[in-house]
């Protein structure tokens, strides 16, 4: 972007870990911008910036000019050096007006948005979610933020009535989960049941639902447990996306998800960390916590979500009853594409071979999981995740995942070009998620394969989900995938 001169020196930044802006830390709150001396009455164009709401952050706002807004994110609380997420409303806008908007404080280097991600944005007349038209977002090193990662974008406002939303990804509150936890109770299903395993720092629930057929799991075997946790990380919100499209699947009246509650216990926790998610963090909990990296000593008081989380996994670890088989933790990924999933290493060839056979055969229900991009490691830094942890902890018939999704788009076979992933998609994801548990257990004989055939592959989906895009979940939709993973390991 060219910048006049006198623009250069608005930002003498002190404290790069912080971004600039020292004490940046609440959200705008129905701020004015108008030009700088500027004393009149407050006309239309001049735009009012907002982002005191739920999930909302936006930190501060430069006027360039008539044009041209400087925009800055807020940093996760008691932490400046997250700052992705973003999420506010502009309103007073002119018919016609068009802007240029330079998000100028990112923490992150690589991003995305030079595959071509772009924001989202809704208005309160049209209130679907879109992505920008990629054409429209740049995004460059910027002699004026320090050489600093800027996101431009431009936007035309066509409505002077609308109220408009812009976030870096479909947002996915708090509140809406509590929605939707509510709506599921009162559908008053006997094979699902919601508690509160306990309370956040500022006392929002932690809610824990149990999906299964607790009548048919016959009592003299282990039973089987999955156990699946989201949004640790707040600004991850297609993770919430997947863990619906888990949910929604499991309590569905769909042939594969009754057998599935006949034979396994899934334990689901949908927001690990909800105050993250309220306040419009990206990484980090209220006190400033990246709770994935306190799993092997959280704190009552400091990480009580990921505490009580830690608490009931242990237990059930020793409890002879169960099994627990399959814990994985849902996130989202900033510079990756494709749904894909982290693992743990071993030394026991046959356990690497054992721990491979979910993500293949993920990879065969969802065109959009790529096993090529699944990958097994120890890295020291991930030592504190929930991954890690567990693997360490648990014996070596269970698996500990972190299941990836692109803040974008996905490839598959057919595809010569990323698709954006929509708020369906993220969910549909999800979906095949839940129904590959199914080819699991058929396979390691826990479920004998007496279904009927048509329900193996293609088109589970079509009797679940209320906007069925048709035929494409089913097998033999990756070939490129398959192709490259054959070169990986068999
Ligand atoms: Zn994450």
């Amino acid at each position: 972007m060219e910048r006049k001169m006198e623009n250069t020196v608005r930002d003498v930044e002190a404290d790069s870990e912080a971004g600039g802006e020292d004490a940046l830390v609440g959200n705008v709150n129905k701020l004015m911008v108008s030009p700088p001396g500027y004393s009149g009455v407050q006309r239309k164009g001049h735009l009012v910036f907002d982002a005191c709401f739920e999930s909302g952050n936006l930190g501060r706002v430069d006027y360039i000019s008539d044009f041209e807004f400087d925009l800055f994110i807020r940093p996760d609380t008691c932490n400046p050096r997250f700052r992705v997420w973003f999420n506010f409303t502009v309103e007073n806008v002119r018919e016609t007006q068009r802007v240029i908007f330079n998000v100028v404080n990112f923490s992150k280097t690589k991003s995305l948005y030079r595959d071509g991600m772009s924001p989202v944005v809704k208005s309160t007349s049209r209130p679907q979610w879109q992505r920008l038209p990629a054409k429209n977002v740049y995004y460059y090193r910027c002699p004026d933020h320090r050489r600093n990662y800027v996101m431009s974008f431009a936007f035309c406002f066509d409505r002077e009535d609308d109220v408009y939303q812009f976030a870096y990804c479909y947002p996915y509150t708090y509140t809406r989960l509590q929605h939707y936890l509510a709506s599921l109770e009162r559908r008053n299903l006997p094979y699902l049941q919601r508690e509160q395993l306990g309370l956040s720092v500022q006392q929002r629930r932690l809610d824990l639902l149990t999906i299964t057929n607790s009548g048919h799991v016959n009592s003299e075997r282990e039973k089987k447990l999955v156990f699946l946790t989201a949004r640790v990380h707040p600004g991850e919100s297609p993770a919430s996306f997947i863990c619906q499209g888990v949910i929604d699947f499991l309590v569905s009246q769909h042939p594969v998800a009754q057998i599935l509650r006949d034979h396994v216990i899934f334990k689901v926790v949908p927001m690990l960390n909800p105050d993250g998610v309220y306040l419009g963090n990206y990484r980090c909990s209220l006190m400033g916590f990246d709770l994935n990296r306190h799993w092997q000593d959280p704190s009552p008081w400091a990480h009580p979500t990921l505490h009580a989380v830690k608490q009931l996994i242990v237990q059930m670890n020793q409890d002879p009853r169960v099994s627990l088989e399959f814990y994985i933790d849902v996130h989202a990924h900033s510079t990756m594409l494709n749904g894909f999933m982290y693992g743990n290493v071993f030394e026991d060839e046959e356990r690497v071979q054992r721990q491979a056979v979910f993500p293949r055969l993920l990879c065969q229900n969802a065109p959009d999981f790529s096993f090529s991009n699944t990958s097994f490691n120890r890295d020291v830094v991930k030592a504190g995740t929930g991954r890690r942890f567990l693997g360490g902890l648990l014996d070596d018939t269970s698996y500990c995942y972190t299941l990836e999704v692109s803040f974008y788009s996905y490839m598959t076979a057919g595809s010569t070009a990323p698709v954006p992933y929509s708020e369906e998609s993220y969910m549909k994801l999800g979906r095949n998620v839940a129904r590959t548990f199914l080819d699991y257990y058929k396979l390691n004989n826990l479920i004998k394969d007496n279904i009927p055939h048509q329900l193996r592959s293609t088109d589970v989906m079509s009797q679940t989900g209320k906007n069925n895009p048709g035929r494409g979940a089913g097998i033999g939709r990756n070939t490129v995938d398959r192709e490259k993973e054959k070169s990986v390991r068999h």
